[in-house]
């Protein structure tokens, strides 16, 4: 099948530092492996060191697509010092900021996927203001703050193709399981916009759909 990452690209995957848990990691590569490739290229959101990516790159490979990830590699609000989600080796001292891309740059090597996963470095609202391809898949992992996660539902879901997918990252409709921003501010605008249908969910992780043929938006 697709979706069926190896024994390697598993490792890979698995070894990779970030916030993927392996369950929420397959069922992105499952959702993944659904894409429709003439719908367009492949785009994540939030790449840090390249662990999702690892889910998502091989199965790009298959479908003859390529994911394109968009990360400033200068962390979320939560990464940086005195966070709860900081770590300090992956501070560039000599600018003193976060700088995750050559972790990123390692992890998609050691993957075997440079010919596959391409790094586009940069601030997600402008890179999303500046883009005009549509999209088989838009996986939203990006910042957790609520200006963040609604300016990446606002900017970048109009880039999913009718019949594409959306999956957003750390959905908790419980508050007492996590951040707040990503429920309300992207997946439930996406489905109360009527353009999107729920197709799975695992752990905090979402499939939607989008069902809508508006070309307009
Ligand atoms: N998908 C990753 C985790 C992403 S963490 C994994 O599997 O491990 C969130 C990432 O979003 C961070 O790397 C941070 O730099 C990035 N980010 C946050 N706000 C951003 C913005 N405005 N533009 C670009 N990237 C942003
Ligand atoms: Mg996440």
């Amino acid at each position: 099948m697709l979706h069926r990452l190896t024994d390697q690209e598993l490792r890979h995957a698995e070894e990779a530092r970030g916030f993927m848990p392996p369950d929420e990691g397959l069922a992105l590569a499952a959702a993944a492996a659904t894409a429709e490739p003439r719908l367009g290229p492949m785009l994540e959101v939030g790449s840090y060191c390249g662990k999702s990516a690892c889910y998502v790159g091989p199965v790009a490979r298959r479908l003859g697509l390529v994911l394109y990830c968009v990360d400033h590699h200068r962390g979320s609000e939560e990464n940086q010092v005195g966070w709860e989600w900081h770590e300090p080796d992956l501070v560039d001292s000599a600018v003193d900021r976060m700088d995750t891309l050559p972790f990123f740059r390692r992890t998609i090597h050691d993957a075997g996927l440079e010919d596959v996963v391409f790094a586009i470095v940069g601030d997600s609202p402008t890179v999303a203001r500046h883009w005009t391809t549509g999209l088989s898949l838009l996986f939203i992992d990006g910042g957790h703050g609520e200006e963040p996660a609604r300016l990446d539902y606002q900017l970048w879901t109009p880039a999913v193709a009718p019949g594409g997918l959306l999956v957003i990252h750390d959905v908790f409709p419980d508050p007492a399981d996590g951040g707040r921003p990503p429920y309300e501010h992207i997946y439930r605008p996406a489905l109360r916009s009527g353009r999107f249908t729920e197709v799975s969910a695992t752990g905090s992780l979402r499939v939607l759909q989008r069902v809508d043929d508006d070309s307009r938006d």
